[in-house]
C-alpha cells in the first residue's frame, strides 16, 4: 500500500515538502489552520517577494550565522540557480536586481502559490483548510480542530512547517511549542528577528517625522556597517537596514537593557570636509539654513540630528561634524514579535537528525522558520524555507523507504 504523508503548515516550507513528497510518488495531505493556503508567502509578496538571493553561495551561507553549517546541505542543494529554476518551471519568470536580490519580473506572489498549488493539485494532494493541529493522540493520531469539532487523522509520517512567531494572524501562532516540547523535542523561545525598534523620541520628532523615510545613511553597530534606508516610526525605527542589524541589537538589549546605534547622515563627505564647511560664517543666516546650505541635511535627517544633539555640540563646528558621522540612537526595545518580519527560535538544530526528523518523535520531520535560525531579509529566509522543506520532504521519503522495506 501506499504510504500516505500528512504535511502540517501549508506556507512556503510545508509546499515543498509536499511536491518532493509527491514526486516521489507517496499520498500527501496538506493541513492548515488558515481559511487559505501560504498567507503570510502572500504577504512576502506586497514587498515584492524577494524569493532568494544571486551572490556567491559561500557569502550566502554566511547570512546563517551559527546555523549556517547545520543548514549548508540544504541550502546547498536547492540554491538560488536551483530556485529560480524552480519559479520558471511554474511559468514564474525571476530577475536578479542590482543588489543581488532575485524577485520575479512582475513581484507578485499569487500568480506562483496560484500555479505551485494548481501543480500539486494535480500531482495528487490533498488539501484540508480550517484544520488546526493541536498534537497527538493516545495511539499516535494527529489531533486536529476543525469547523466540526476536533478530528482525527492517521499518518505514516508527518512534515511539520507551521511557521514561526512573526505576523500571528497569517497563520503562524507557535502554538505548537508547548506540544513538541512535551514530545521531548528541545525548543528554543521564539524571538523578533527582522524587527524594529523602540527609541524614545520627543512628542515633536514623532509627531513631526514619523512615518519618513531616512535615505543614504550608514549604521553601525559593534564592527557592522550597513549602508541602505530605514525609517523613523513613532515608537522608533524600521526598515531594511535596521532589520540586517536587529539579530545583533536585538541580543544587545536584551543582555545589556539598551543598544546605541549610530548613524552616518552624511556617508560621501569626511568629517574633516564637514567641519570646514560648518566653520564657514553663517551670518545672518539661522542654524538651520547654514546646517542646510554647507551640508545638505534637511527634513528628517535635520530632525534626528537636533534630537539627540545638545546646544554645546551644535555651537562647536568640529563637535557638530563628529555628531552628524556618529550619531548616537539609543534603542531600548524591540518592537513586538507581531509585527516582526520573521522570528528566531523554535525547534533546535541539534533536536533533528540530518534528515529534519525530530529525534524525540521518529517519524516526524521539521521544516521551515519552525526551525531555530535566522537570517536578515534578501531572500534569505524563503530560500531557507524551501531548501528545509525539500530536504524534510526528502528525508521523509528515504525514512518511510527504509522503515518499510
Ligand atoms: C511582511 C512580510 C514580508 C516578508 N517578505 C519576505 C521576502 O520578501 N523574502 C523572504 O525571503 N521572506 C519574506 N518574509 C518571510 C517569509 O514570508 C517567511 O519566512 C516564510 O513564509 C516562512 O515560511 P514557513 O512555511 O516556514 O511558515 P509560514 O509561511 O508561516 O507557514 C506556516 C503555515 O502553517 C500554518 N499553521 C501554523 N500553526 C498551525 C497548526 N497548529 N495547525 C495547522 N496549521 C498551522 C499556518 O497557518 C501557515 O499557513 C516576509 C514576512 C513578512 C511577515
Amino acid at each position: 500500500m501506499t504510504a500516505r504523508i500528512a504535511v502540517v503548515g501549508g506556507g512556503p516550507a510545508g509546499l515543498m515538502a509536499a511536491e518532493r513528497l509527491l514526486a516521489q510518488g507517496l499520498e500527501v495531505d496538506i493541513y492548515d489552520a488558515m481559511p487559505s493556503l501560504g498567507r503570510k508567502f502572500l504577504m512576502a509578496g506586497k514587498s515584492g517577494l524577494n524569493l532568494t538571493h544571486g551572490e556567491p553561495l559561500a557569502a550566502f551561507l554566511g547570512r546563517f550565522g551559527d546555523a549556517g553549517e547545520a543548514l549548508d546541505p540544504s541550502l546547498r542543494s536547492f540554491d538560488a540557480p536551483a530556485v529560480r529554476g524552480w519559479a520558471d518551471e511554474l511559468g514564474i519568470e525571476t530577475f536578479v536586481g542590482s543588489s543581488g536580490r532575485v524577485f520575479p519580473v512582475n513581484f507578485k506572489a499569487a500568480p506562483l502559490l496560484r500555479a505551485w498549488l494548481h501543480r500539486l493539485r494535480g500531482a495528487g494532494a490533498r488539501i484540508h483548510v480550517r484544520h488546526k493541529w493541536t498534537g497527538w493522540s493516545g495511539d499516535g493520531g494527529l489531533c486536529f480542530e476543525t469547523p466540526v469539532g476536533a478530528v482525527q487523522h492517521g499518518s505514516d509520517a508527518t512534515v511539520l512547517a507551521l511557521g514561526g512567531g512573526s505576523w500571528p494572524r497569517l497563520g503562524s501562532d507557535g502554538a505548537w511549542m508547548p506540544v513538541l516540547a512535551k514530545a521531548g523535542a528541545r525548543i528554543v523561545a521564539l524571538k523578533p528577528s527582522n524587527c524594529g525598534f523602540d527609541i524614545d523620541w520627543s512628542d515633536h520628532f514623532s509627531a513631526r517625522f514619523a512615518g519618513q523615510p531616512v535615505k543614504s545613511v550608514v549604521l553601525s553597530f559593534g564592527d557592522t556597517h550597513v549602508e541602505g534606508e530605514f525609517v523613523a516610526t513613532g515608537s522608533g525605527i524600521e526598515g531594511s537596514a535596521v532589520y540586517t542589524l536587529s539579530a545583533a541589537l536585538r541580543d544587545a538589549i536584551s543582555s545589556a537593557g539598551a543598544a546605541m546605534l549610530t548613524l552616518d547622515l552624511a556617508p560621501d563627505r569626511s568629517a574633516a570636509r564637514l567641519e570646514a564647511e560648518l566653520a564657514k560664517p553663517r551670518g545672518k543666516k539661522s542654524m538651520a539654513t547654514h546646517l542646510r546650505r554647507v551640508t545638505g541635511l534637511t527634513g528628517v535627517k535635520a530632525g534626528l540630528l537636533r534630537e539627540v544633539t545638545d546646544a554645546r555640540t551644535f555651537a562647536d563646528p568640529r563637535m557638530l561634524a563628529l555628531q552628524i558621522k556618529s550619531l548616537p540612537l539609543r534603542l531600548t526595545a524591540t518592537r513586538p514579535i507581531e509585527e516582526a518580519i520573521s522570528s528566531a527560535g523554535g525547534v533546535a538544530l541539534d533536536a533533528i537528525d540530518a534528515n529534519y526528523m525530530l529525534i524525540a518523535r521518529p517519524g516526524v520531520f521539521c521544516a521551515g522558520e519552525m526551525l531555530d535560525w535566522e537570517a536578515p531579509t534578501g531572500g534569505y529566509l524563503l530560500s531557507a524555507c524551501f531548501a528545509t522543506g525539500r530536504a524534510a520532504g526528502d528525508g521523509a521519503a528515504r525514512w518511510l523507504a527504509l522503515d518499510r522495506a
